[in-house]
Parts: structure tokens; sequence; C-alpha cells
């Protein structure tokens, strides 16, 4: 399971907005219960490196996630997924998406942006042993008021 607060979750979902017609990606920190499930406590927003086509793929910058990852241990915080958005395609992951997830054990959340409002937002776990089980399976997504 994946928890997110009700900022958090408009933070990720106004980053789409405002990134459309291309996609926004950010990085998810927070730490892992005992029983596995995902509790995000900040969220980082990301350059999209990816200028050739912005629409359809994103790329987090290695020395960008390097640094998130460095800020987030120095406050107690472990990265436990990563977003982007479809702009005006659906809230599914795509096979490219599946190829260039491998952070397993980690959320991989995605939001539909139709026309520049942000839609569905779903959540997958990256699951498997290694590359070559992986699998990006469908997680409920809890919002935590707060
Ligand atoms: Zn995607």
């Amino acid at each position: 399971m994946f928890k997110i607060s009700r900022p958090n979750l408009d933070s990720l979902r106004q980053h789409g907005e405002q990134a459309y017609p291309h996609e926004c990606c950010g990085i998810l920190l927070g730490h892992v219960e005992d029983d596995g499930t995902r509790i995000v406590t900040t969220i980082a927003r990301c350059g999209n490196t990816r200028t050739d086509s912005a629409h359809n793929r994103y790329n987090i910058d290695p020395k960008e996630l390097v640094r998130i990852q460095r800020e987030g241990r120095n406050r107690g915080e472990d990265i436990v997924g990563f977003y982007h958005s479809h702009p005006d395609h659906p809230a599914q992951w795509s096979k490219t998406d599946h190829e260039e997830a491998h952070w397993i054990g980690c959320s991989y959340v995605i939001t539909s942006v139709e026309k520049g409002k942000a839609a569905v937002t779903n959540s997958f776990e990256l699951t498997g042993s290694d590359e070559n089980d992986k699998q990006l399976v469908d997680e409920k997504i809890e919002v935590v008021e707060s």
C-alpha cells in the first residue's frame, strides 16, 4: 500500500498541470513500514531532462537523483517512489515506463492530465526480484488527512 497526505498528492497533481503539455516527474521520499506500506512525507520535483519528446518520456537527471537522495537521508527519509504525468493519456504505465522502472519495492505514481487538468492518479508497485521478472502491480493509494 501507498500512503500520502492530501497536500503532497495535490502538489504532484499540480506539477502535472504546470508541466502540461509536457510530462512532469519527481521523486517521493518517506519511509517503509514493517508491513511494506510506503509512506510519503516529502515530494521532490525534478526537471524532465527529456527535451526531445518530453510529452511522452521522462527522465530524471542522475545527479539530481543523488542530490535528492542525500538530502532525504539527512532528514531521515528514503526514496520510496517516483511520479510522472501522462498528458492526454490514461494513468496507466506504458511499455517504456516498465522498461525504465528499476527500483524494485518502490511505488510508481502516474497522473493523467487531460487538457491541462489533472484527472486520475494511480500508483503501481514495482515487484519482483530483478530486471527479468519485475512487474508493475496496481496498488491502493490511501490519502492521509493531515
Ligand atoms: Zn509514463
